[in-house]
């Protein structure tokens, strides 16, 4: 297809050369075009070659063993957009089935060993941050200078599981038993009792007075919790001025989300235990599972017709697109926010 329109050009230029030669003689020789000012005829020789080597990879005339090669590697049972918090549980998950081809696409770097210091890297350590700031709208961000807030998510493998505060919670259980009930996401079976067996596969609590109760809580999966041994005395102040307020000391892991706790917090050794971590690292030697750092995903290859998605393009450099296909699933990933703009961008 490319060769097709570089020759057509070709073609034209060289009408269009002999055409400004007037009626005098013509030679279609690259000198004589250079002298009636046509300097860049060889680079379109140049354009008409490079399109006839490289070919078009999806035109089964023109493919090279190369390029089928490439077209092989670049099929997956699924694609995982974001290499984030989601993003790595899932593939630890799917690549689990040695019969399934898994890649996941991180536009972000991988975990550096800085990063497992608890509150570090600062909310400001920009090259593993997505720097996003809101419009102003007239409602949110008020206090905010030019009522705007700046929202900041992470860029790097593991996602804001290695930038945020590591706290343990699972959320309000009458959220999700609201989720289930209402309309679109009934079908998902999002009840809390459904989803609490899935938070105890993953978990593996360290505080034994929390294991205790067996039916909210475990051992054994892949993500170490427990509180830091150091209790602050200002926490000692707060928590006894609370409790005299009414509100019970409690864990807000259970069916209780409105009291006072002593959080848990996701870590392992006193150092942050990122999805990245606990999931990804374990099994990053699995031959089924292929991750890329520094992709960044521009869009969604949407069949319109068959209303199916078959694809997705990324860049690892600038300007640099590769093309992946899903033969099951393309799973996005990519936070709140980005997960939209892909959408949109697609
Ligand atoms: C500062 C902060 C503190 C927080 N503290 C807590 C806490 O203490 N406890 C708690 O439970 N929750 C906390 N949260 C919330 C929690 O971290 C998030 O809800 C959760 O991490 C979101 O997970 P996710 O997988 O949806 O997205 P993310 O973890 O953000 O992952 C998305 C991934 O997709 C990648 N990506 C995005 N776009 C593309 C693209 N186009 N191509 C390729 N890759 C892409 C990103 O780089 C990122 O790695 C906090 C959040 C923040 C920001």
């Amino acid at each position: 297809m490319y060769c097709f329109i570089a020759v057509c050009l070709n073609w034209c230029i060289l009408v269009l050369a002999a055409g400004s030669c007037g009626r005098r003689k013509v030679r279609f020789s690259v000198t004589s075009l250079h002298s009636q000012g046509v300097q860049w005829y060889p680079l379109v020789v140049l354009l008409v070659l490079v399109a006839c080597a490289r070919g078009d990879l999806f035109s089964k005339a023109t493919r090279t063993k190369a390029d089928e090669r490439d077209l092989r590697n670049s099929v997956f049972d699924f694609i995982i957009i974001g290499g984030g918090t989601a993003g790595c549980l899932l593939a630890n998950r799917l690549s689990a089935i040695s019969d399934w081809k898994v890649l996941v696409l991180e536009a972000g770097v991988d975990e550096n060993v800085d990063f497992d210091i608890p509150g570090v890297p600062s909310k400001e350590y920009r090259p593993i941050l997505w720097n996003y700031r809101t419009e102003r709208n007239g409602y949110s961000c008020l206090s905010r200078p030019g009522g705007s807030c700046e929202v900041k998510t992470g860029k790097v493998l593991g996602g804001s599981s290695v930038i945020n505060d590591m706290k343990y919670t699972r959320g309000s259980k009458v959220d999700y038993d609201g989720w289930h009930s209402t309309g679109a996401l009934g079908s998902l079976d999002w009840k809390f009792d459904s989803v609490l067996e899935h938070f105890k596969s993953i978990e593996d609590n360290g505080d034994y007075d929390v294991l205790m109760n067996s039916h909210y809580h475990s051992r054994g999966g892949e993500m170490h919790v427990q509180r830091f041994k150091h209790v602050d005395r200002y926490m000692e102040i707060f928590t006894a001025g609370f409790t005299e307020m009414g509100l019970r000391t409690m864990d807000i892991n259970t069916n209780v989300q409105e009291a006072v706790v002593h959080n848990q917090f996701a870590i392992s050794n006193n150092t942050r235990l990122s999805t990245n971590s606990a999931f990804l690292k374990p099994v990053r030697h699995r031959k089924n599972l292929q991750v890329i750092t520094g992709a960044y995903v521009t869009k969604i290859v949407i069949d319109k017709q068959e209303k199916n998605v078959d694809g997705v393009i990324y860049e690892v450099e600038k300007g640099k697109e590769r093309p992946a296909y899903a033969k099951r699933e393309i799973i996005l990933a990519a936070g709140a926010i980005n997960n939209v703009r892909l959408l949109h961008l697609s």
